[in-house]
């Protein structure tokens, strides 16, 4: 397909290299032939000058009759020289061209006139052609004086072609450049073609190698240019879709880890149970932590579905104006009993009241739920959660934070990540690392980020923020 590309480039160019020859030819060719024209017509006109001087000059005996002629003649090698009376009679035809018609017809009556009239060479560009088989000539006439009266003329006549003559080497020359040039022209367009195309081929290997699935294809970029950008481009592409394949490999491995392990403990209990190594007054006990584990498995799995459901925007968010206060001692009224099992303080710092907001309410009220059940399982006993509410522009700054065992500075950019917890081992009990990526992912749907402040022993602090509501009740 690249050679298409060759071709159509060479062609293209070999067009407008002929296009610029030509214009440039012919307007050098005119400049030339205009050149020339003048200054054969200056030489015609001194001819012209030198032979009436000379008719005066022998009129008075100064120079002789052969003199007189072999001027003529001097003039006449490569032009027709008429000496004419006013009448149009001929003196002397000398020339190119001896067969001489009729000179004493009307037109040339006229031309006469105009000559004798005149002090200076008259040019004439055509009108004469006829008396030359109608090969184009140019003209020069000057009056004869005799004792200051104008008594006849003198007409040189030169063919055109003749003139033509003198520059057409050059113009053969001039073409002869424009082959040379247009020669080494398709060399260079060749060769710009190929450094074009080469890069050109290697992308399109190297996406049917990505396509069929190899990722570690990568292209050479040949030059800073446009298509060293391109191939830089697909380079950065390659990269960021290897990162996303390992992203979505290690999601399969945590979620089937996640997975097996509740099952494998179903099954060790379950079996354990029928085959009589769990004693019948220990079934009860276990039977529990089955129970448990199993609403782990729901939990996970709930959460799982929210996050791509989430992600891929197919849960609608339903944004209403809503007091925040109002459902965040919602929320603290649901985690009560696990707030007193762990004699923990509460801190409400809330703003004016209500203070309304705009969002899907079901949704914020998963993201405070999420992050103060963070804040409560990772605070040990008479730990303090503190929740704030506070209006920052057109926007309610919400802060949920606790004085628990913190977060390291090295973990900190990660907690959003999905499957990411500090304590790597995802143990019975624990969580699965889900929550704090579901709300972000809510968050981010509302069109607003989450972000965390926190230390190694020193308590965290998650600050997020939303809309005002529209209609302002009360604020
Ligand atoms: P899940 O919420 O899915 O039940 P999780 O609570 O472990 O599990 P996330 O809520 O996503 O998962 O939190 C990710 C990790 O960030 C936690 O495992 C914990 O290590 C750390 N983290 C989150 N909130 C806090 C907090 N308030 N204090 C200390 N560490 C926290
Ligand atoms: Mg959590």
């Amino acid at each position: 397909m690249f050679h298409k590309l060759l071709l159509r480039m060479s062609v293209n160019f070999m067009m407008v290299l002929m296009i610029v020859m030509m214009v440039l030819g012919a307007l050098i060719s005119r400049f030339m032939w205009v050149n020339e024209l003048n200054s054969g017509v200056k030489v015609m006109k001194a001819d012209a000058q030198a032979i009436a001087h000379n008719y005066e000059y022998l009129n008075s005996w100064q120079i002789s009759s052969k003199v007189f002629i072999e001027r003529i003649n001097d003039a006449a090698q490569d032009s027709s020289v008429w000496l004419l009376d006013r009448n149009g009679l001929q003196l002397n035809i000398t020339g190119l061209d001896e067969n001489t018609p009729n000179l004493t017809g009307d037109d040339m009556r006229a031309y006469m006139q105009t000559v004798l009239q005149s002090e200076e060479p008259v040019v004439f560009n055509a009108g004469f052609d006829s008396y030359f088989g109608k090969n184009p000539v140019i003209t020069v006439a000057m009056p004869l004086r005799l004792n200051g009266e104008a008594v006849g003329a003198i007409f040189i006549h030169k063919k055109l072609e003749l003139i033509n003559t003198g520059f057409l080497p050059l113009f053969q020359e001039l073409w002869l450049a424009a082959m040379v040039a247009s020669a080494l022209g398709l060399v260079l367009t060749a060769y710009t073609a190929m450094r074009i195309t080469r890069p050109l081929t290697e992308l399109a290997n190297a996406s049917k190698r990505l396509a069929q699935g190899d990722m570690t294809v990568k292209v050479r970029i040949y030059a800073d240019d446009e298509i060293g950008e391109v191939s830089r481009a697909f380079n950065s592409m390659v990269d960021a879709l290897q990162t996303m394949e390992g992203q979505r490999k290690g999601f399969v491995a945590n979620v089937s880890h996640e997975l097996r392990s509740p099952i494998t403990s179903i099954a060790g209990y379950l079996q354990g149970m029928l085959d009589g190594t769990i004693p019948q007054p220990e079934h009860q006990k276990y039977m529990q932590v089955v129970y448990d584990e199993t609403q782990r498995l729901t939990r996970l799995i709930r959460d799982l579905l929210d996050l791509s459901r989430i992600e891929s925007g197919n849960i609608p968010m339903n944004p209403v104006d809503f007091n925040i206060n109002e459902l965040m001692r919602r929320v603290l009224i649901k985690f009560e009993g696990r707030l007193d099992e762990k004699n923990m303080e509460v801190e409400a710092d809330f703003a004016d009241e209500p203070c309304m907001v705009h969002a899907d309410v079901d949704r914020i009220e998963q993201v405070v739920s999420n992050l103060v059940d963070n804040a409560i399982k990772f605070c040990g006993q008479y730990g303090k959660l503190t929740l704030r509410t506070r209006w920052e522009g057109d926007c309610c700054a919400v802060a949920v934070a606790d004085d628990g065992v913190g977060i390291d500075e090295k973990d900190l950019p990660h907690v959003f990540d999905r499957f990411y917890t500090v304590d790597k081992a995802h143990t019975s009990g624990k969580g699965t690392g889900l929550g704090l990526s579901i709300v972000r992912q809510i968050l981010l749907q509302h069109g607003h980020d989450i972000s965390v402040e926190s230390a190694r022993g020193e308590g965290t602090r998650f600050i997020f923020s939303l809309d005002r509501a529209k209609k302002n009740d009360g604020n």
